[in-house]
C-alpha cells in the first residue's frame, strides 16, 4: 500500500521504518531534515509539505505528532492535510492529544469526506523499534478494520477503543493511572525503607500482596530492586518525567471539559511538575521517588 507518513521523531521514525520493512511505500514529511533523511535513506520519498503528502497518491496517511497545536496545523492549516487531501483516504492521528482536539479534526475530516481515527500508542520508543506497540484506536469499526493490517505492521496490540476520540480517552485514564500508581509505590518503598527494611524485600512482599502493581512488580522506583528498571541504571532512557506531565495535563484539561474530579491526577501532576521545574525533567518519571528519599 503506498502510505504518507509525517512526524518522524523518536516515536514516528521507527514506525515509519516499520512499514517500509512490510513491504509499504511512503511518502514522508518532517519539519526536521536530519529525521526525513533517515527515511529517504531506507527508501521513502520525501514531501515538502502536508500539502504535498496529501497530493500524493498515498491511501493512507498517518501522523506522529508532538501536541495537538500541532496536529491541529497539519490537518486543519491552510497548507495543511484537510485543504488538499482527496475524498476517502483515510487519516491515522497517532499522536497524543486530548480527546476533545481528536474530535474536532476527525469531524472536520468527515466533513470533507475523510474517514479519520485517533490511534495512540503505549510501549515507548523500544516498543516502536520492536513493532510491538500498543494502538487505542478511536473511530467507527468498518475504519478500523481498514486500518488494522497497517496498525499491524507496527504494534501487536491493536484495540478497538469505541467512538471518534476514545483512542485519546484510553491512553489518558492510563497514563494517569500509572503516574498515580508510580507516586504511591515510591510513597510506600521510601517509607518501608526510611523505618529500616530492606528495599528488596519490601518490593518482594509488595509484590505478592495486594500492593503490587506494573510501577511495583516490573519498573519499582528504587535503585537496585530491579535490573531492568530505569532505577538501576540512574533513571536513564525510560518514559521522560516531562512526557508523563504532558499526559497528565492532557488527563487534567480532558477533565475540566467534562467537568469530572480528578484529584489524585492533579496532584499527580503538581508533583511532576515541581520535581520537573528542580531540572529533573529528563529523568525517567521513576525517579519522582527522589523526592521522598532522604538519601537520594
Ligand atoms: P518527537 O519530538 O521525537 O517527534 C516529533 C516529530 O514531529 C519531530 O521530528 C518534529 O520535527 C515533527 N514535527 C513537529 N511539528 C511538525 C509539523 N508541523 N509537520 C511535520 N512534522 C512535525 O516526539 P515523539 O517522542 O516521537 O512523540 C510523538 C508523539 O508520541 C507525542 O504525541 C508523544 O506524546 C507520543 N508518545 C511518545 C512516547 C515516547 O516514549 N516518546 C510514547 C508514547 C507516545
Amino acid at each position: 500500500m503506498h502510505i504518507g507518513f509525517l512526524g518522524l521523531g523518536n516515536m514516528g521514525g521507527p514506525m515509519a521504518l516499520n512499514l517500509l520493512k512490510a513491504g509499504h511505500s511512503l511518502t514522508v514529511f518532517d519539519l526536521s531534515p536530519t529525521s526525513l533523511a533517515r527515511l529517504v535513506e531506507a527508501g521513502a520519498s520525501a514531501a515538502a509539505s502536508p500539502a504535498a503528502i496529501a497530493q500524493g497518491n498515498a491511501e493512507l496517511i498517518i501522523s506522529m505528532l508532538p501536541a495537538a497545536t500541532h496536529v491541529k496545523s497539519v490537518y486543519l492549516g491552510d497548507n495543511g492535510l484537510l485543504a488538499h487531501v482527496q475524498p476517502g483516504v483515510l487519516l491515522i492521528d497517532c499522536s497524543t492529544i486530548d480527546p476533545l482536539s481528536a474530535r474536532e479534526v476527525a469531524k472536520a475530516a468527515a466533513e470533507h469526506g475523510n474517514p479519520m481515527l485517533d490511534a495512540p500508542v503505549s510501549g515507548g520508543t523500544g516498543g516502536a523499534t520492536a513493532g510491538t506497540l500498543t494502538f487505542m484506536v478511536g473511530g467507527s469499526l468498518a475504519d478500523f478494520d481498514r486500518a488494522q493490517p497497517v496498525l499491524a505492521a507496527m504494534g501487536k496490540n491493536i484495540v478497538h477503543c469505541g467512538d471518534s476520540g476514545n483512542g485519546q480517552v484510553a491512553k489518558v485514564a492510563n497514563n494517569m493511572l500509572l503516574g498515580i500508581s508510580m507516586i504511591g509505590v515510591s510513597e510506600a518503598m521510601a517509607l518501608g525503607v526510611s523505618l529500616g527494611m530492606d528495599a528488596g524485600v519490601l518490593a518482594g512482599i509488595i509484590n505478592t500482596s495486594s500492593g503490587r502493581c506494573w510501577s511495583s512488580d516490573t519498573y519499582n522506583p528504587f535503585p537496585g530492586v530491579l535490573e531492568t528498571a530505569p532505577a538501576s541504571r540512574g533513571y536513564s532512557g525510560g518514559f521522560g518525567t516531562d512526557l508523563m506531565l504532558k499526559d497528565l495535563g492532557l488527563a487534567s484539561e480532558a477533565a475540566k471539559q467534562v467537568g469530572q474530579p480528578v484529584i489524585l491526577g492533579a496532584l499527580a501532576q503538581q508533583l511532576y511538575q515541581s520535581f520537573s521545574a528542580q531540572g529533573n525533567g529528563g529523568l525517567d518519571f521513576s525517579a519522582i521517588i527522589n523526592l521522598y528519599r532522604k538519601d537520594a
